[in-house]
């Protein structure tokens, strides 16, 4: 019988966040179980690859500003590429009620020592992207060390390091199981045998509602369909441009390649498993992008090449982070609702600290990300959710 101090249930970039930051802190009889015969294969192989501390709650923007700096160091620590460019995230406004917003974000941002955030004119705007249609902008804001990072060269970065810090994975193993006795959890059974184990962490992405009742928990994380379109190779806008994400449509693009990357939240969208790339959403997409970018017109697209993954949405669109009331020794990593590879080196040291220590310092207060929330009807209210 295999024995493990933490057993973390999912091999995508948050459970391997997890390990490291685990591993890194001493705690080193650590045993990873993926379902997959590889790792990546869940939402983190699929995503955008958007980070941003241009967030409106102060929990989500100190998760940032926790994550962001690190993916600045993450090559020299960890010795492999992130794929951090900090390209900048620019928030295009059209109505008052957006300006508004981004000011009110703003001065929280400030106030929580973001310094590379700014508010601007719509004349800055044009000046830094004349190829924008501009003459319904009211302004914008832009943080200059947003931008992006390689999900999957995280995720494998992450991996890699807690291997060699102890860290044990085993592919092509799904938890069918989980055991709780008098003290909390016990035990685990998958498909490669039972395990026994006093702390299990829950890192199944869309999956984790399955995971949780396994434990008796019923958790509110629900798969939603996102599809992303990559353009052919296309020059006629700058390849160093930010991701532009526009208020008035909610269409976000940025540069991806020789090309770019377009998206687009589709409203009608509503919870499943589904994966499938509907071709239809090519056209809906292209009429927001040449709206803003009339150049976009004549972008290329092959359908072959658009894909669709999953987001894993909680009640109030934020994480839900720590461990779970009358269940001892389960620990929640879930609910990121589309921001989970931003985020993931924050949650790696949240969920590190929590276990090993009972507490952290990631962020003023942890417990507004805790699973009573639901039960307190405490939720949180994040405006922004791309
Ligand atoms: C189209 C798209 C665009 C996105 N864009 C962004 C973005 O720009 N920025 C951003 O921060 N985030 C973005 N996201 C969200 C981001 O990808 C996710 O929040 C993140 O990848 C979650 O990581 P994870 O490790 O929790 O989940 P996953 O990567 O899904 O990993 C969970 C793993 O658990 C495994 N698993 C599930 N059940 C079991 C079981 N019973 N036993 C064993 N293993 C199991 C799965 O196989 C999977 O590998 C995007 C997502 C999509 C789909």
């Amino acid at each position: 019988m295999h024995t493990a101090d933490v057993v973390i249930i999912g091999g995508g970039i948050v459970g391997s966040s997890i390990a490291w930051h685990l591993t890194s802190a001493g705690c080193k009889n650590v045993l990873v179980l993926e379902r997959e015969s590889s790792q990546g294969k869940g939402s983190t192989g699929k995503s955008m690859g958007g980070v941003r501390a241009q967030f409106s709650t102060p929990v989500n923007i100190q998760l940032s500003l926790y994550s962001i700096p690190f993916y600045a160091r993450f090559d020299e620590v960890l010795d492999h590429p992130s794929g951090y460019r900090p390209q900048g995230y620019l928030f295009l406004a059209t109505q008052d009620s957006h300006l508004a917003y981004l000011r009110a974000n703003f001065d929280r941002q400030k106030a929580l020592g973001l310094q590379t955030v700014e508010l601007l004119q719509s004349d800055d705007i044009r000046k830094m992207l004349p190829q924008l249609r501009s003459d319904d902008l009211l302004g914008g804001s832009f943080c200059s060390t947003d931008g992006f990072v390689d999900p999957y060269s995280v995720m494998t970065g992450f991996m890699a390091r807690a291997t060699e810090q102890g860290v044990t994975l085993w592919r092509s193993a799904e938890v069918t199981g989980i055991s709780v006795d008098q003290n909390g959890v016990s035990g685990l059974e998958t498909s490669r045998g039972p395990v026994t184990t006093r702390v299990i962490v829950n890192a199944a992405g869309a999956w984790a509602a399955h995971v949780a009742k396994l434990a008796g928990v019923n958790l509110p994380v629900e798969p939603l369909r996102r599809m992303l379109i990559p353009s052919e190779p296309f020059d006629d806008f700058p390849h160093s441009a930010p991701m532009v994400v526009d208020l008035s449509s909610g269409f976000h693009f940025r540069p991806e390649g020789r090309g770019f990357l377009l998206a687009w939240n589709d409203p009608e969208e509503t919870t499943s498993f589904n994966t499938n790339f509907e071709n239809s959403f090519i056209e809906k997409v292209l009429l927001h992008a040449a709206d803003r970018v009339p150049v976009f017109d004549n972008l290329a697209i092959n359908p072959k090449r658009c894909w669709a993954g999953l987001y894993e949405m909680s009640p109030d669109h934020h994480a839900i982070l720590g461990s779970v009331p009358g269940v001892p020794g389960f620990f929640l990593a879930n609910g990121f609702s589309g921001h989970g590879v931003m985020h993931s080196p924050a949650t790696g040291k949240i969920l590190a600290d929590l276990i090993l220590y009972g507490k952290t310092k990631v962020v003023d207060d942890i417990s507004v990300l805790g699973f009573e929330r639901f039960g307190k009807g405490e939720l949180l209210h994040e405006t922004a959710i791309l």
